[in-house]
């Protein structure tokens, strides 16, 4: 964003400390370490971190101006001929303020996409159709908070026809305050299940939190609605926003038929995309991919793009590090899926695991999902269950947590010298190398906490 300290004040309804009502700035930054001059810095308080505590960082680093809602921090005297300066009662709602206010001066062709998972990849996914077409911004990295979706909305710029944000969410009101800022057109919502049940209590709960996007969709809008997923096809009732299904369900608006294997890590299908078919090759392994594809291509038909072009640009979306990739590691195939886990994509894994072409024995090597709440001993052991059933051959864990899959899992008919419960990533990964063997195919998954890629770092030596 570049802009002026008239702006802020209007946008912001901040009180002028100091500085000319036409002091103009280049950008917007909270974190004074990466801040470049010219910048304008919001002093974010946060768990950890107080912004104001860097005020004088963002001050040496030229920042144009300084938004606080302490100005009592502000050091005068450093300031003379420095920044302007705005007092709000609250530093982060003046930062969504300003966000709201920018993105109102565009008329850029808004898509929101939250559910449980697959958020990220169905992002990539939906920009890499876009932009065949269209000038398209998109959410970088996991910016898909309160702080994140404004920051990137702050990016918009005259040239963006298509801006597509992720919104994640981990309590009720979220979602909805998510929207009131980036104003979707276009929502979607990939799929509904148990995560980050701290805050909330029942899948309903997640449900209804999840359904705040639809509910803030324009009459003008559509909603994209997975029609394989029972939670989400419920929320379609009162809505006011076009909807767009898709799924393998034969009633969708947006289906796959013909899945197969193109080759280790690709998948291809024919699309029918309302009247239109298309073939579509993926660079990406397992059916939740597909389902993803089909949310991406949905986006596409909501913006009138035609079939041919969203196919050929859905071959170019790029893969995203820890969800999914497949590599060789001494003829043995590993699947790094280690980017997050809960108990659905756990599922998905499994069953990713099962379908991919293996000489050898499937080893499934899983971490604690953490965030399930009340739940979290029963989904582990039904993740121990899902694996014998799913003709996984061998289950190696690390954690508390994952041990209780592990556990179940030789309940369930594993052979117990299949099954290793490991408690450190060191241990794991020795287990693995006196273990695994040219052939076999191993997947590593767990949450982000759990942190099971130290598991393929130590297995391969790449540390
Ligand atoms: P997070 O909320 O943790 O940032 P996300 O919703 O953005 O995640 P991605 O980062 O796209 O999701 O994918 C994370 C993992 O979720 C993938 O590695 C994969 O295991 C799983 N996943 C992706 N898409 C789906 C889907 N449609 N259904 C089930 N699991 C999926």
């Amino acid at each position: 964003m570049d802009s002026d300290l008239n702006t802020v004040l209007e946008a912001t309804q901040g009180e002028q400390v100091r500085g000319e009502a036409s002091a103009r700035f280049s950008g917007v930054s909270i974190n004074s370490r990466t801040l470049k001059a010219g910048e304008l810095f919001f002093c974010i308080q946060g768990d950890r971190f107080d912004g104001h505590d860097f005020l004088n960082d963002a001050i040496a680093k030229q920042a144009a101006g300084v938004i606080v809602s302490d100005r009592a921090r502000l050091p005068l005297d450093r300031m003379a001929d420095g920044p302007f300066a705005v007092q709000v009662p609250d530093t982060l709602k003046a930062l969504q303020d300003l966000a709201a206010f920018h993105r109102n001066q565009h008329k850029v062709r808004m898509v929101g996409v939250t559910g449980t998972n697959g958020k990220s990849t169905t992002k990539e996914m939906i920009a890499a159709i876009t932009s065949t077409q269209f000038k398209t911004l998109k959410t970088q990295g996991n910016l898909n908070n309160h702080i994140g979706l404004p920051l990137t909305l702050l990016d918009l710029n005259a040239e963006h026809e298509v801006a597509v944000l992720e919104m994640g969410m981990s309590a009720a009101g979220e979602i909805r305050r998510l929207a009131e800022i980036a104003r979707p057109e276009i929502g979607v919502i990939t799929n509904i299940s148990e995560a980050h049940m701290v805050h909330l209590e029942t899948i309903h709960d997640v449900q209804a939190a999840k359904g705040e996007l639809f509910e803030a969709l324009p009459e003008t809008g559509a909603a994209v609605v997975n029609a394989d997923d029972p939670l989400v096809r419920e929320l379609v009732g009162n809505l006011r926003a076009r909807i767009i299904t898709f799924g393998l369900d034969p009633t969708a608006d947006v289906q796959a038929r013909d899945i197969r294997s193109a080759d280790v890590g690709g998948i291809e299908f024919t699309a029918n995309v309302f009247d239109a078919t298309v073939p579509v090759r993926l660079p990406f392994s397992g059916m939740h991919n597909v389902s993803n594809a089909l949310a991406a291509l949905a986006v596409g038909a909501a913006l009138g793009m035609d079939a041919n072009s969203m196919a050929s640009g859905l071959q170019r979306t790029q893969g995203l590090d820890q969800r999914g990739q497949i590599f060789e590691h001494q003829g043995m195939t590993l699947l790094n899926d280690t980017y997050n886990a809960n108990p659905r994509s756990m599922l998905e894994a499994i069953k990713t695991l099962r379908a991919l072409p293996c000489s050898g024995r499937r080893f499934l090597v899983i971490g604690d999902m953490l965030e399930l709440g009340a739940q979290e001993e029963a989904a582990h052991r039904k993740v121990g269950q899902w694996a014998e059933e799913n003709e996984i051959d061998c289950l190696v864990s690390v954690g508390v947590l994952a041990k209780l899959a592990a556990d179940a899992a030789v309940n369930a008919g594993m052979k117990r010298d299949h099954v290793h419960s490991a408690e450190t990533h060191d241990e794991a990964a020795q287990y693995l190398t006196h273990h695994a063997r040219k052939g076999d195919c191993l997947l590593f998954k767990g949450s982000r906490g759990s942190q099971m890629e130290t598991v393929i770092e130590r297995f391969t030596g790449s540390d």
